[in-house]
């Protein structure tokens, strides 16, 4: 379809066949040479030859509806429009610190796709006015951040980049820069500083990037999907782009889909897609067994319940109105075997592990929240813990410099809103509802590879 044209052929021949054993030797189609076959570079090249002003290319983008594919879900043209015009110096950035459990998508497009990243970026730096950019990638994934740089020689060789881009008398210079796996600079003012070279722990805010952002002038700052986005939205025009998907929220969107399903994967569906469709592309249930819950929007985004689940659409406002997120749309699927007290832990454990430490009630909340669902699964739950988490939950989230706060507690409301009455049978019986003979047969999902996306 759009974004991955040059992926899903690939993915069909390998990934989706061969689980996660894709290799990086037997990748192709990602040279300059493929991008531009594929009528990569057009874009930018009607905007410059057809001198489009920087306030028509973001009206363009604002008509598409592209919503921030990184978890906000912010409009991006709108964004785009806070950056002030006078401002001499300006900066672009991609934020390609993809981290969250469930979540893999932008590795994918970095791994299958870089110059779409890059013409992307491009545009948005025409547009904002920006010289110069980087491209903050995951630590965990260097085979793609030395992709990229590869991706940047091209394009700097066939004067994409640099002075005088195609002779418009256009200058922007894009630099790739590696980060080292820490979750929390995927938080944007904290990926800033760890550019700047500083401890990545986030800023408060206001002021915002789109004032005061990297090295303290104007920034844009977008995830990896919503750059790649962008050629394809010049391509077939904003309002093509909405079109594909629904109002107020427009285009296609790439899926992650995880868990117990049988062709876990990547799978781009135009928004507003019937969750029941995605589960079938990803091959149904494995094993046949029956849908328990689904994490529709990567780890931080509250849990649903197979019945609510099945009755939605996967675009934002469906998932919101179902009581959720979409985020970044790291679909997490669970069966009939899942234990949701030990899926809990597994969640609680990795925010505490990930907390910057900055603010107290993360700190240390996130690390009470995680102690008292580990007593629960271990048999040594009170009856007053259910409440407990709830109280302790409401005096961390909004009570911190950042969304990771948050991100820890929503989890926990979710599962208890949901699946309450398990909870409390692994208090009063010391013991899991869902055998542990059943348990083992279905997965070890959120006990070995939670943490590894
Ligand atoms: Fe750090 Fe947590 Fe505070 Fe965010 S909420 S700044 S991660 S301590």
């Amino acid at each position: 379809m759009a974004l991955l044209e040059a992926i899903n052929p690939l993915l069909s021949a390998g990934w989706q066949k061969g689980g996660h054993e894709w290799r990086l030797e037997n990748d192709n189609g990602w040279r300059l040479k493929d991008y531009e076959a594929r009528g990569g570079y057009q874009s930018l090249k009607k905007i410059l030859e057809t001198k489009m002003s920087s306030d028509e290319v973001i009206a363009e983008v604002k008509k598409s509806v592209l919503r921030g594919r990184g978890g906000a879900g912010f409009p991006t043209g709108l964004k785009w429009s806070f950056m002030p015009k006078a401002a001499p110096e300006k900066y672009i950035v991609c934020n390609t610190d993809e981290g969250e459990p469930g979540t893999f998508k932008d590795r994918d497009i970095q791994r299958f796709d870089p110059h779409a990243i890059i013409e992307g970026m491009i545009i948005a730096a025409y547009a904002v006015g920006a010289g110069r950019g980087y491209n903050y990638i995951h630590g965990e994934i260097y085979e793609l951040y030395q992709r990229f740089e590869d991706a940047l020689d091209e394009a700097r060789a066939a004067g994409f980049l640099g002075q005088n881009i195609l002779g418009a008398g256009f200058n922007f210079e894009l630099f790739a820069h590696q980060g080292w796996g820490a979750y929390i600079c995927g938080e944007e003012s904290a990926l800033l500083e760890s550019i700047e070279g500083k401890k990545g722990q986030p800023r408060f805010k206001p002021p915002f990037p789109a004032n005061v952002g990297l090295y303290g002038k104007p920034t844009t700052i977008n995830n990896t999907e919503s750059f790649a986005s962008i050629p394809f939205i010049f391509r077939i025009g904003g309002e093509g782009f909405l079109n594909l998907g629904k109002p107020n929220n427009g285009g296609t969107k790439l899926y992650s889909v995880s868990g117990h399903v049988n062709r876990p994967g990547n799978y781009e569906v135009p928004m507003g897609t019937p969750f029941a469709k995605l589960l079938e592309m990803a091959g149904g249930m494995r094993g046949g067994r029956k849908l328990k819950a689904v994490i529709p929007g990567g780890s931080s985004a509250p849990v649903l319940p197979a019945d609510i689940m099945m009755d939605c659409t996967m675009d934002y406002d469906s998932i919101a109105k179902a009581g959720s997120m979409l985020g970044s749309g790291a679909v997490i699927v669970m069966d009939e075997t899942t234990c949701v007290v030990k899926a809990l832990e597994r969640l609680s454990y990795f925010y505490y592990e990930e907390s910057c430490g900055q603010c107290t009630p993360c700190r240390e909340g996130t690390g009470w929240l995680y102690k008292i669902i580990h007593r629960i699964e271990h048999g040594q739950g009170r009856p007053e813990d259910l409440d407990l988490l709830l109280t302790l939950g409401g005096n961390i989230a909004g009570r911190t410099i950042c969304a990771l706060g948050d991100a820890a507690v929503l989890p926990i409301q979710g599962f208890l809103r949901h699946f309450r009455s398990e909870f409390e049978y692994h208090i009063e019986n010391k013991k899991c509802l869902v055998p542990p003979d059943v348990q083992r047969a279905g997965s070890t999902f959120f006990t070995r590879n939670m943490g590894q996306a």
